[in-house]
């Protein structure tokens, strides 16, 4: 390899059944120009190596660990690494997580670009990574624990606290439950696609490790200034909370400080499965006024300039004393808790805590729960269905004895954790009552959903169901956020009033998207970027002084983007996806909303036709929503051409 910094010159590749771990080099210089790292090179190996129609817990499915070329260089909260497989729960698609914390720098200063894992361990294992030295680990004695009590007990056993990260699943991740995530770093993991499924069916608990090295680039005082440049416009104190850069709005305390203001006062709040916006508002006015009180501690990730994430101490009230470890986002707060009606904060604070424990991502596992709360409150299921538990809006305790009955596979909980496809039926059939929990059920394509209402903030809506991996957020166009860095001055209404506004959604949609995967491919969390004045050129101008490249400029980024987005399809389009798919939506969230701008209005007349607009920006076959011929040769992808439209 010709490449004279970002990268290290190998991956690590692990086969879990035969304990060998091998150094295997990198792609060509031309595949990591064209994919660069990440999510990128990530999908490039999942395409080259997965068996096409394996499910994400066979042991010949690969779990893929990559880096960026930008993580653990001095570039602006370059901490992401990103985690490849196949969707635990929507079949023809990918899972992709991005995680932040130390881990991924960490790997990088071990020497490593990335881990590919296969195979499945006899019996539970951690892989310990000291630099150089990799070697399997026992981890019966920790098989069980919870995903904090996990980090803790191997940092204690290989007797470093302060030097070495832990990746590693709780106990939804061992069961194989719908949304099982891999925890890192306390405060960090990684949620979409149920990848803590495909981790836990390998029998691979953890995975820890310590980096002494640094990272070689080509020109370090280069991307040095341009951090100096970038950090400079990442808070440029604007004033007016509608013109703020998202650094702005989650620094020291992500949600704790602004969560009225961005989510709350808009009623986006998920609440009560969507059957009562109004009640949001007031969730998300009391979690701010508690945190206002209680001990907020930010809790940076590697190089990270904003600080989203957070422990909250409960200072006052029978939880009193009660530490919690959160991300900065406000999923973790409508998924845990405002869905099923819980707005006591300390209560907020307590399930959003068990679920990282127990290593769930609400997204996949909360819609059940919604759905069940919902029936309960309507008359629908009764104690004598669930075991004897209550379940009233804002029945805190029950809500978790059913996460812990879902992750020990026991009682009504166990029902919850089949994923929402399964779920009506297995908890409906009895009483014949399937179709009317489908109908509460809040599901994009088998994968659950983002926990916000985007009823009345159709971008964001659209973006979450096409973003390629399932129901997840990727580049949410205009709605809710300006992004002067992409040409977008202004925040666009919600909603649209008729056809010709709902198609002008489309390319904001689009291209946001198409940029944030090409962030996505560098190691660098986005927060950093978004709505930063000239973050595109930043972003290139960096991965350039990492690398050598040096007329690598922003139409560059957008095609390695573009290209990304097309081996998200290329995955669909070799595991049976249809068209007919794209529109494999909840109900739910087709009804308009009761409140704001969507009384009247609903997406659901205007959905096939953005659909079709999507897929001609994209260069993709407006009958089958695949990537034709054309594209894949303009985009220097031949080598895929056989999973190309006809
Ligand atoms: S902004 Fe938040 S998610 Fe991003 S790196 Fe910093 S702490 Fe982590």
């Amino acid at each position: 390899m010709t490449v004279r910094g970002g990268y290290w010159p190998h991956i690590l590749r692990v086969d879990l059944g035969r304990k060998t771990v091998t150094r295997e080099a990198l792609p060509p210089e031309e595949d990591l120009r064209k994919y660069l790292g990440g999510i990128g090179l990530g999908l490039l190996y999942l395409l080259r190596e997965a068996p096409r129609t394996g499910k994400a817990t066979d042991p010949d499915v690969p779990l893929i660990f990559m880096n960026g070329p930008l993580t653990g260089t001095p570039a602006i909260n370059s901490s992401d690494v990103t985690i490849v497989s196949f969707h635990h729960c929507t079949p023809y698609s990918a899972a992709v997580g991005h995680t932040h914390g130390f881990w991924g720098a960490y790997l990088k200063h071990a020497g490593h670009q990335g881990i590919i894992f296969t195979g499945r361990s006899s019996s539970p294992t951690y892989l310990w990574i000291d630099d150089d030295n990799v070697a399997f680990r026992d981890a019966s004695h920790i098989w069980g624990e919870d995903t904090r009590e996990t980090e803790r007990r191997i940092k204690v056993e290989l007797d470093d606290d302060g030097n070495i990260s832990v990746a590693c699943i709780g106990r939804a991740g061992e069961a194989g439950v719908a949304g099982a995530m891999i925890k890192n770093d306390r405060n960090h993991g990684a949620g979409k696609g149920s990848l803590g499924a495909a981790m836990g069916a390998k029998n691979l608990k953890a995975i820890a490790v310590r980096g002494t090295g640094t990272v070689p680039l080509f020109d370090a005082p280069g991307l040095v200034e341009t951090a100096v440049e970038w950090e400079n416009l990442l808070f440029p104190g604007t004033t007016d909370p509608s013109q703020r850069t998202v650094a702005e709005a989650m620094q020291d305390g992500g949600n704790s400080r602004n969560y009225f203001d961005t989510f709350g006062s808009h009623r986006r709040v998920l609440s009560k499965n969507m059957t009562d916006p109004e009640w949001g508002a007031d969730f998300a006015r009391k979690y701010v006024e508690a945190c206002s009180r209680w001990s907020v501690t930010p809790q940076p990730s590697y190089n990270c300039k904003i600080s989203c994430a957070y422990d909250v101490e409960i200072t006052d009230g029978p939880m009193a004393g009660f530490v919690g470890s959160k991300c900065g986002g406000a999923e973790p707060m409508e998924g845990s808790s405002a869905i099923i009606g819980v707005d006591d904060p300390s209560a907020v604070v307590i399930l959003n805590d068990l679920y990282d424990g127990v290593g769930i991502e609400m997204g996949q596992f909360a819609p059940m729960m919604g759905a069940v709360y919902e029936a309960f409150n309507d008359g629908l299921i009764h104690k004598q269905d669930t075991g004897g538990l209550d379940l009233t809006w804002g029945n805190w305790e029950s809500a978790m004895e059913l996460i812990n009955q879902a992750v020990r596979g026991e009682g009504f909980g166990a029902k919850l954790a089949q994923g929402p496809k399964a779920m009506p039926e297995a908890v409906g059939a009895e009483r014949g009552i399937t179709e009317e929990l489908r109908d509460k059920i809040l599901d994009m394509k088998g994968g659950g959903a983002v926990m916000h209402d985007h009823r009345a903030a159709w971008s964001a809506f659209f973006c979450e169901m096409t973003a390629g991996y399932g129901a997840s957020t990727q580049g949410r166009g205009t709605d809710t956020f300006r992004r002067p860095d992409l040409g977008y001055d202004e925040i666009t209404p919600g909603v649209a009033e008729n056809l010709d506004e709902a198609l002008a959604k489309v390319e904001p949609v689009y291209r946001t998207q198409i940029m944030k995967l090409f962030w996505d491919t560098l190691g660098i969390c986005t927060f950093g970027t978004m709505g930063v004045a000239g973050s595109v050129r930043l972003t290139s101008t960096s991965l350039a002084q990492a690398t050598g490249w040096e007329n690598f400029d922003e139409q560059e980024a957008f095609t390695v983007g573009e290209r990304i987005s097309n081996l998200l399809r290329l995955v669909y389009a070799r595991r049976g996806f249809k068209k007919s798919d794209e529109l494999d939506l909840s109900p739910r969230f087709l009804e308009i909303t009761r409140v704001g701008a969507a009384k009247e209005n609903g997406i659901a007349p205007y959905l096939p036709a953005m659909v079709d607009e999507y897929y001609r920006l994209q260069g993709w076959n407006v009958d089958t929503g695949v990537p034709t011929r054309e594209t894949l040769k303009r985009l220097g992808m031949e080598e895929f051409l056989d999973d190309a439209a006809a």
